[in-house]
Order: structure tokens, then C-alpha cells, then sequence
């Protein structure tokens, strides 16, 4: 009987295991929380990447890698989560607002607008797409409807969607439920993985005391810690990775999500605003960036924040956001009480912040799936790439 184990259940780990329960393999799901899909995956924005915010590569190769993930996201997904999820909980098609203080000029932002569109138009029936087809860039009169004219230079309507990640984490929780072939192994800390001579040995902690067990293959989706794994299973990086703990505002208030439109705000250190539904998210980067760090992973799993600390975050993204976007401000001046705060990693190659033009955060591209027999590690680089990524490695095992 084949079996394997997967470490962590975010979405690329939750969708791999499901993959191999499916063609009959008995997976091991270890995670450290008590539950799935509370790490990135559950907490990020859930916007399904076509590649416009990453205008700082002009090689294309980010929006190239989003697109590949993009193309499949929905139609791997709806397999175990039926396509519910996609019709009520997608956002509205994101507008892309670049003030004047943007790092990228103005018409470099709109060549690459161009090729992305462009590129996107080729993407299937099934992509995560909006029902307008390409990006245009708004009229005047349009751009003063939403955004601060003093503040904002240009903006432009894209094709580009998210997701409500809470949505399709609870349609995906009950997906492992009814799976038959997964062990759902929570609350269990996984702390090293060596051959064993005729396998895999993975071992941890659970609330019981130590674990310790053999699989023929092992998928590392630990996403923030997965360097950390690497290392003890002898693999050593090739370069610097830096882990951002960011968090953004969440909101359940259908009034809110009403009056939000769906704004990402290029190219620097700003926000976004996601309406979805009901549900409605904020970022204001400089209030959201909790930590930055540079290392194999975080000194800190869980960062728990102060009631100050918290009321700061809140204010400080809403004025922010208001300031750029007053055309919003009816949901932005929404009382403190109707949003809730949500953190999470954001690991990445590099050792430098968004605010420096050569940062290896402005392009997305060297992530996926890394194997060494039955052991694979797969970066995930963003929640839009988990799915392609969870059925690559899927197939690899397969074979
Ligand atoms: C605020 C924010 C906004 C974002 N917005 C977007 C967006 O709009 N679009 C987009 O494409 N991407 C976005 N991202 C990035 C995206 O969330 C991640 O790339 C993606 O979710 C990573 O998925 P994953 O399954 O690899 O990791 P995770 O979802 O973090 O899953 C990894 C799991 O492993 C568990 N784990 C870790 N170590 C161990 C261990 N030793 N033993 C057992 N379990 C362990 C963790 O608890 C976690 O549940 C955002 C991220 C954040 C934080």
C-alpha cells in the first residue's frame, strides 16, 4: 500500500492531498493548527493573479507564471468544491489606480498593462477571469468617480478577480472530511525529515508527545518553514529568502462590501480594497507589514499583536485607503468594530523590501515544485499558483 505524507494543509498541501486520495494513495495530512487552511491560504486576499501588479518584471516571466496559474485555478478546484464557491464568492473585476508617487512610470505601467491583457485573452473559458475580457485604462471623469485626482495619475479597469479564500476554505474543509483516503493529523508540528533505507522518516510533536513515521514520499508544503524542513532533509538554499508577516482587514458587513470597489493601488508600498460578496478586504501596506526578516524562516510562527498596536493598524489602513480612494468612503469609515484583523507569511527569494526597485519581490517567478526522489518541496509563490503546483506534484508522485 503506497502512502505518503503531506506537511502543511494550506491550499497547495490541502489540494495535494486530495489529488492522492483520489488515485488511492493513503495520505497522512500533518498540520501544525488545529485546522486547515488558517495559515496564507485562509488570511490572504485571494486575488487570482494575472500578472498586472507585477509590472516591476518586464520580462513577462511573473505574469507568464500567473497566468499558468490562473488558467487552472477554478477548474482543478471545482472538483472537490463544486462551482458554488465560484459564482458567489468571486470579487468584482479589480481597477489597478497608480499614484503619482508610483516607483514605475506611467507609460511602462501601461505598456505592461498592454501584454498582459493581451496574454490573458488566450487563458480558456475556464480561467479566473472577469467577464470584461482586457484592461483599458479609465477616462478622466472616471478616475476623479473613485480616486483622489491630486493623488492618483491614471487608472485602468482589468480582467483580474479574487476569490473569498474563507469561502473556499470551508467548501475545501468539507472536501477532506469526505475524502477516504486522508488522515487528518492536526495540532502535529513537524520538525524533520531524513531517508530512512527503505523510505521517508517524518517526525514532530503532536499533543500526545513525539511522532515518528515512514511514507514513500513526502511533499513539504510548509510554505514559511519549508526552507527550515529543506535543511534537515540535507537540502541547503541557493540564496536568501525574506518572510513578511502582513495583515489586512477583513470585513463580514454586507454594507460594507457594497459601497467597496475592488482597487489594487501600483506600484509601491500602498493597499488594496477586495469586495466579494458579503465579505469585503483591506490592506494599507506600510500599517500592514508587521515584520520583515531574512532568513531560512521566521523567528515566530504566531505574531500576537497589542490592543494599541490593533486600534493603530485599523485607523491607519482605513485613513489611508480614504485619502487615495474617497469614492469608497462610506464602507472605509465603517466604525473600527465591523473589521477584524488577518495576518499571515509572505516568504519569497531575496533579502530586500517592495520599496527598493531591484527587491526579488517584484518578480514571482522562480517557485514550484522541487524534488529529490520521493522528497518534494514545493514554493507556491502565491495562493494563485497552489493548485497548478499541488496537481504537478500530485502527478509526480504518481508516476
Ligand atoms: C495578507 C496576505 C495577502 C496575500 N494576498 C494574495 C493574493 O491576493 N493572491 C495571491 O495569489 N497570493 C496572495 N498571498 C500569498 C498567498 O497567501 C500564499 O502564497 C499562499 O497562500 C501559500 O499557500 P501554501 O499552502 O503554500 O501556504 P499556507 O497556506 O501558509 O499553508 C502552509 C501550512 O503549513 C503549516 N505548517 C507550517 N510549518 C509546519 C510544520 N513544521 N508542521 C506542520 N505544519 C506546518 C502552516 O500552519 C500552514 O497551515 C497573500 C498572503 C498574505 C499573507
Amino acid at each position: 500500500m503506497r502512502r505518503a505524507a503531506v506537511i502543511g494543509a494550506g491550499l497547495t498541501g490541502t489540494v495535494t492531498a486530495l489529488c492522492l486520495s483520489d488515485a488511492g494513495v493513503h495520505v497522512d495530512l500533518y498540520e501544525r493548527n488545529a485546522s486547515p487552511l488558517l495559515g496564507a491560504s485562509g488570511v490572504n486576499e485571494g486575488k487570482i493573479h494575472l500578472g498586472y501588479v507585477y509590472a516591476m518584471d518586464q520580462s513577462l516571466k511573473t505574469a507568464k507564471t500567473m497566468l499558468r496559474g490562473a488558467a487552472c485555478f477554478r477548474t482543478i478546484l471545482e472538483r472537490w468544491v463544486g462551482s458554488a464557491v465560484f459564482e458567489n464568492h468571486t470579487s468584482s473585476s479589480f481597477s489597478y489606480a497608480v499614484p503619482f508617487s508610483s516607483m514605475l512610470d506611467l507609460d511602462s505601467i501601461r505598456a505592461h498593462f498592454a501584454r498582459v491583457s493581451m496574454l490573458s485573452q488566450n487563458l480558456g473559458p475556464h480561467a479566473m477571469l472577469a467577464r470584461e475580457t482586457e484592461a483599458r485604462e479609465q477616462s478622466g471623469r472616471e478616475l476623479e468617480c473613485a480616486f483622489d485626482p491630486e493623488h492618483v495619475a491614471a487608472s485602468f479597469k482589468t480582467n483580474e478577480i479574487a476569490i473569498d479564500p474563507w469561502a473556499l476554505r470551508l467548501a475545501l474543509l468539507s472536501a477532506v472530511k469526505d475524502s477516504k483516503n486522508i488522515t487528518a493529523r492536526y495540532s502535529t508540528e513537524i520538525s524533520s525529515i531524513h531517508e530512512d533505507g527503505t523510505g521517508y522518516l517524518v517526525a514532530g510533536k503532536d499533543a500526545q508527545g513525539m511522532v515518528s513515521e515512514s511514507y514513500n514520499a513526502v511533499v513539504n508544503a510548509t510554505w514559511h518553514q519549508r526552507l527550515k524542513l529543506d535543511a534537515t532533509f540535507g537540502i541547503k538554499r541557493s540564496q536568501d529568502a525574506i518572510h513578511r508577516y502582513k495583515c489586512g482587514l477583513r470585513s463580514t458587513d454586507p454594507s460594507v462590501a457594497k459601497g467597496l470597489p475592488s482597487t489594487t493601488f501600483i506600484v509601491g508600498e500602498y493597499g488594496d480594497t477586495v469586495a466579494y460578496g458579503d465579505n469585503a478586504f483591506v490592506s494599507w501596506y506600510p500599517a500592514g507589514l508587521i515584520s520583515q526578516e531574512v532568513g531560512l524562516s521566521p523567528a515566530i510562527d504566531d505574531i500576537l499583536l497589542s490592543s494599541t498596536r490593533r486600534a493603530d493598524l485599523i485607523e491607519s489602513t482605513l485613513y489611508n485607503l480614504q485619502k487615495l480612494l474617497p469614492g469608497a468612503s462610506g464602507s472605509l469609515s465603517a466604525k473600527p468594530e465591523s473589521w477584524e484583523i488577518v495576518g499571515g507569511y509572505i516568504s519569497a527569494w531575496g533579502k530586500t523590501g517592495i520599496n527598493h526597485a531591484d527587491s526579488k519581490l517584484h518578480d514571482r517567478y522562480e517557485v514550484g515544485v522541487h524534488s529529490d526522489g520521493g522528497y518534494h518541496s514545493i514554493d507556491t509563490g502565491k495562493f494563485t499558483l497552489a493548485p497548478l503546483f499541488a496537481t504537478e506534484v500530485a502527478s509526480r508522485i504518481l508516476e
